[in-house]
């Protein structure tokens, strides 16, 4: 089957991150994905939520959003904790999981980083695009801390990056990267994340239209692997 962009079934779309794209944030990119973008910024702020406090630890949080005119019908604004959708909500805390289990918060003393992620143009794979990116982020606002003194030790363990993975409405055949198109009618959607040891960090799969096998799960992993693969070497090139 041929896909919307003429893409083998385990190519990524053309990824690229540009660092310092944002002035004012201690770490930011600009991440493209295909037709997909987000900018992923990381700002260090000198002190931890109430339930860290004095225990000699950091935290790593990440906020997602998207711009209205990001997706083809306007998407309203989050405006506040009140009104934020709970897409947004289960987005950012699968972007801060996956930031966290790649960060010694002992080793990050009190202070908090906050990595927000807006997707300014959405063509799928916005939440994987943001992790990926955000890494890159996240890993220059650590390097600023090392290089001013502030922190002794890197607390990172190693790169995190995350890629969709899924079997779209046409055929049964499984794809990696999915564009928008391929993933709106999507018989099974995955999300994956992993680590630079290829080791999984989280796994978000459904059978959206029918359940799945194993056999097919494990065919979905070893392209999200492949894929990884390569995002972390872009990720170190940047
Ligand atoms: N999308 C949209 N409006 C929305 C939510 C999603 O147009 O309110 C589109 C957008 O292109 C997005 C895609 O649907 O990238 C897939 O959304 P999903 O919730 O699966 O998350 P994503 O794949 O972006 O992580």
């Amino acid at each position: 089957m041929d896909r919307p962009d003429g893409r083998k079934k385990d190519e990524l779309r053309p990824v690229s991150i540009e660092r310092d794209f944002i002035k004012t944030a201690d770490g930011s990119v600009l991440i493209t994905v295909g037709d997909t973008k987000v900018i992923c910024t990381a700002k260090v702020e000198d002190k931890v939520p109430p339930f860290l406090r004095g225990q000699d630890k950091g935290w790593v949080t990440a906020e997602y959003s998207m711009i209205p005119s990001s997706t083809q019908i306007r998407k309203s604004r989050d405006r506040g904790r009140s009104s934020i959708d709970g897409r947004s909500v289960e987005i950012q805390r699968l972007i801060g999981r996956a930031l966290r289990s790649v960060i010694d918060l002992e080793k990050l003393g009190e202070r908090t980083i906050w990595v927000d992620c807006d997707v300014i143009q959405a063509d799928g794979g916005t939440r994987t695009a943001s992790i990926t990116g955000a890494y890159v982020a996240l890993r220059d606002a650590i390097n600023k801390l090392i290089e001013s003194g502030d922190l002794a030790e890197n607390p990172i363990s190693s790169p995190v990056a995350a890629v969709s993975v899924g079997v779209p409405a046409e055929s049964d055949e499984a794809l990696l990267d999915l564009c928008y198109l391929e993933d709106s009618g999507a018989q099974v959607d995955m999300n994956v994340v992993m680590n630079g040891n290829d080791e999984i960090i989280e796994i978000q799969g459904t059978g959206e239209e029918r359940p799945f096998g194993i056999d097919e799960l494990n065919e979905l992993l070893d392209l999200a692997r492949k894929g990884i693969k390569e995002l972390h070497q872009v990720q170190e090139n940047a």
